[in-house]
């Protein structure tokens, strides 16, 4: 088996029958549909409500997501929580979650270091993003870096050409408009360096434009629904 290569066929037969928010997250403690799962602490499922019309998407937990087994916690996720504020998204009104649930990393000495997951790692865990999307049925989708549009989109797509652009909501949410941005960490990794303002602004503007699309989506449904 090639490096990289998930051991296990994915996490469809993880799934629970019924599908509600707290049945996926329980059952997904229990997914062994890649390796992953070995060395990570925690599962890192999702944060927010089924009722949510945004909901974002990252990459993958990270050193400090899963020991704590909540999404967006360290460094990326104060990042991501500044922006918000700036884009006048309250983040207790999203759901927020994962293209990959598990924490894929190398130990160097006592650290662990973040691997980019694989592209099977991204398919395994395809199911339960599939199954949240069902469930959470969001009006607007932010694909938070090109793991997350890969997982949302099902094909790679360059997050610079992307940026600004509406794309068509996956099969299982197809009214849901999709909008692709880099991830925080990548903004956070320009810290101290030329370029950081920029590259948040430019982070904050895309979050203005899915809030925007969002507001108007829920417009929408409001007045159809009398
Ligand atoms: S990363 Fe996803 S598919 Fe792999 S074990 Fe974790 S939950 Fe299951």
């Amino acid at each position: 088996m090639e490096q990289g290569d998930a051991e296990r066929p994915g996490a469809e037969q993880w799934l629970p029958e019924r599908h509600t928010l707290s049945a996926l997250r329980s059952a997904a403690a229990d997914c062994r549909g890649c390796e992953l799962w070995r060395d990570a602490r925690h599962i890192v499922f999702s944060q927010g409500k089924a009722s949510a019309a945004m909901m974002l998407v990252g990459e993958q937990p990270g050193d400090r997501e899963d020991p704590e087994g909540e999404p967006f916690v360290g460094p990326a996720g104060e990042l991501l929580n500044r922006a918000l504020v700036e884009a006048h998204i309250d983040r207790g009104r999203v759901y927020l979650t994962n293209a990959v649930k598990h924490f894929r990393h190398h130990a160097s000495g006592k650290r662990r270091i973040h691997d980019k997951p694989a592209v099977v790692h991204i398919e395994a865990c395809h199911p339960w993003l599939e199954a949240e999307l069902q469930v959470v049925d969001p009006a607007v989708v932010v694909c938070l870096g090109a793991t997350a549009a890969r997982a949302v989109l099902g094909r790679p797509l360059s997050i610079g050409r992307s940026r600004g652009q509406r794309f068509d909501g996956p099969p299982t949410s197809p009214d849901a408009e999709v909008f692709v941005t880099t991830h925080p960490s990548a903004v956070l990794r320009l810290r101290g360096k030329d370029g950081f303002e920029e590259a948040f602004d430019s982070f904050v503007q895309d979050l203005q434009v899915a809030a925007q699309a969002s507001a108007g989506a829920s417009a929408a449904h409001e007045s159809r629904s009398g």
